[in-house]
């Protein structure tokens, strides 16, 4: 190879790896939207959503000893529209619920609806 093959190469190379975070931030923001678009609900009777007392309205809790306030905030007031983990930057609707993915793991690759509530519930800050 001689010199100005090897500097036209390595120009070349710089700027694909110059593109690369471009690319791949955009397949990032593809890949949300497609999830948000074909999103589906957790589904409270599978077991890592039932392990962690998961339901789409927090009126469907009948536990008394789930039902405390937490960080100061009373059950009632407590959903996951409100919640530290609910990522409400990808809220969409599903089957007519405001819903948006859960960070916590039981959830993932899924939503969770607004009106729901899981016992990891936390205050969001
Ligand atoms: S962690 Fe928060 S957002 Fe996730 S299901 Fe529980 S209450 Fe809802």
């Amino acid at each position: 190879m001689n010199r100005r093959a090897f500097i036209q190469s390595v120009a070349a190379l710089t700027g694909a790896i110059a593109v690369l975070p471009t690319l791949a931030s955009a397949q990032e923001r593809r890949r949300g939207s497609q999830a948000a678009a074909g999103a589906t609900l957790v589904d409270p009777k599978d077991p890592a959503a039932k392990a962690v007392n998961y339901v789409h309205v927090t009126s469907e809790i009948k536990d008394a000893a789930l039902k405390v306030e937490r960080a100061g905030v009373k059950f009632e007031a407590q959903n996951c529209k409100n919640c530290a983990f609910y990522t409400a930057d990808k809220e969409t609707t599903v089957s007519g619920k405001k819903a948006a993915p859960c960070q916590m793991p039981f959830a993932a690759g899924k939503v969770v609806a607004a009106t729901g509530w899981c016992s990891t519930w936390a205050k969001k800050s």
